[in-house]
């Protein structure tokens, strides 16, 4: 008879990480039939659209999955955590009891109905305090991490640096040199979470690069041919434990949450987008947090005028606190007075878009992203390809990486590497209409080079592919097979 195995995947509850975690969860069960999963579901409280994204990935019927919602605790109070990184990481950390409960009650008391053997705990890159869980249960962790091979050095690297370097990153008057990149990075592609020493965000970043180390492996939503460098760096140091780049791992089908997401794709932006010519159209989209101020939102609305290009973009305005952007009532009231009327021929200004389906789309050529990574990999998947334009949390350093540290040239064009938003620092009109003309050029060479980089990505799915290789590895020595 096959021995069976599971795995329990504790994702954290943010749209661009638990969604990649189910593909992960998706792409081993459908590689080898001895391996199930069990996700220990953990929501935000008071966040309805990212709480139906979550619901609508465990309502789908999964064959080898199985999803287990975990009761709903309150965020840590303000006094507990003054960055975000801190609040998710104290908020999960406080789930340690009910994830222990729970694989308690699955594989180890008697009344346990799962018969296979637990071959480890799968966690986010927030959730490193879960290897205490892990270890307590007596099985290995692995380190599901969801951004780039980049982050992942700089965060290993971390425990280094802090020893090194005695003056704020953000005052250091040499650039950085990180493991696996090819140039040094600047202080201002550094996320600025860590730019002061000692404040909560670089405690915590501090904390959960120390703890990478004590996992059985690292799995990477990435592939070697897009990182070589950092990959080649990976497999030969021989300190960390072993890296398993296994993407590009996307929600290529599921994007539609709501019957809301349905009906508007369908009635509005599919329409839209089926009357314009074949790559005319820049989308702007920002991620799920991204939003602007007024001020900002007139100069990228002029910027797109004046550039003449056709436009769809998903416009949101700031919310307070911890909750995501929500979609204007009426874009009107910040946008430029006329601007809907003028640019009614070529645009379309709208809120959450289901982004795949529209990158998917024919009509789209170019793409203004915030750089998350899985907008980015989006992206190169369907061969669009970006202006950077980078906001928060690590994508300063996607953006360095893209548009920088490349060996095959830039991957992105610039726009603005250093953008932090904020008192007087606006992008002007000039720097988005230049941009989007760049990069709507057809003659763009970083557009030839996505499309290189496109078909890279498809490949190393495929039997023989770098990813599907590496995926192999990973099955072997989840199995215990090596
Ligand atoms: N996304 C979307 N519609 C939007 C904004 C975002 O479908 O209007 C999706 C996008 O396709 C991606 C994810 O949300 O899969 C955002 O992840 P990413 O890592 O790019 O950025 P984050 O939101 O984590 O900053």
């Amino acid at each position: 008879m096959t021995k069976k195995s599971s795995l329990v995947f504790v994702p954290a509850p943010a749209v661009g990480h638990i969604v990649s975690a189910i593909e992960l969860a998706k792409l081993l069960v459908a590689r080898d039939d001895r391996l199930s999963i069990t996700v220990l579901v953990i929501k935000i409280p008071n966040s309805p659209s990212l709480n139906s994204i979550i619901d609508s990935l465990g309502a789908a019927s999964l064959t080898g999955i199985r999803f287990i919602h975990l009761p709903q605790l309150e965020l840590p109070s303000p006094d507990m955590a003054q960055s975000v990184e801190g609040i998710v990481s104290i908020f999960i950390d406080n789930y340690k009891p009910f994830v222990k409960d729970a694989i308690t009650q699955l594989f180890f008391t008697s009344q346990s109905q799962t018969r296979s053997r637990l071959a480890g705990l799968v966690i986010d890159l927030f959730c490193t305090s879960m290897i205490d869980v892990a270890n307590e249960l007596g099985i290995p962790s692995y380190l599901f991490f969801t951004s780039t091979a980049g982050l992942l050095s700089l965060m290993l690297h971390l425990p280094f640096l802090d020893t090194q370097i005695h003056t704020n990153f953000k005052d250091s008057e040499t650039e950085f040199v990180i493991p696996g990149f090819i140039n040094s990075v600047p202080p201002h592609a550094l996320p600025s979470a860590i730019w002061s020493k000692g404040q909560d965000g670089y405690t915590w970043y501090l904390y959960h690069g120390r703890r990478f180390s004590e996992t059985k492996g690292i799995i990477v939503n990435t592939f070697a041919e897009l990182e070589p460098q950092l990959i080649s760096f990976f497999s030969s140091n021989g300190r960390t434990p072993p890296v398993y780049p296994v993407g590009p791992l996307l929600d290529l089908q599921g994007q539609m949450h709501s019957q809301l997401d349905q009906t508007n794709f369908e009635s509005i932006i599919k329409r839209w987008l089926d009357d314009q010519p074949p790559s005319s159209v820049v989308l702007l989209c920002f991620g799920s947090f991204g939003s602007f101020g007024v001020p900002q939102v007139k100069e990228i609305a002029l910027g797109l005028e004046r550039s003449g290009h056709r436009f769809l973009w998903s416009l949101r305005q700031p919310s307070q606190g911890f909750t995501n952007p929500t979609d204007y009532t009426n874009p009107k009231e910040v946008l430029p007075e006329g601007f809907l009327d003028r640019t009614a021929e070529r645009g379309l200004v709208c809120g959450w878009i289901p982004q795949v389906a529209v990158l998917a789309h024919r009509a789209i050529g170019g793409f203004v992203s915030h750089c998350g990574w899985n907008s980015t990999l989006e992206s190169i998947w369907f061969g669009v390809p970006i202006v950077a334009w980078p906001l928060y949390a690590e994508q300063h350093l996607n953006a360095f990486e893209m548009v920088r540290d490349s060996e095959l040239g830039g991957l992105m064009v610039e726009l603005r590497l250093d953008y932090r938003g904020g008192g007087d620092d606006l992008v002007t009109a000039q720097e988005v209409e230049r941009a989007v003309r760049l990069l709507m050029d057809s003659n763009c060479e970083v557009r030839m080079r996505v499309k290189e980089m496109q078909k890279m990505s498809r490949t190393v799915l495929m039997d023989g592919g770098s990813s599907f290789t590496s995926l192999g590895c990973l099955i072997k020595d989840l199995l215990d097979e090596s």
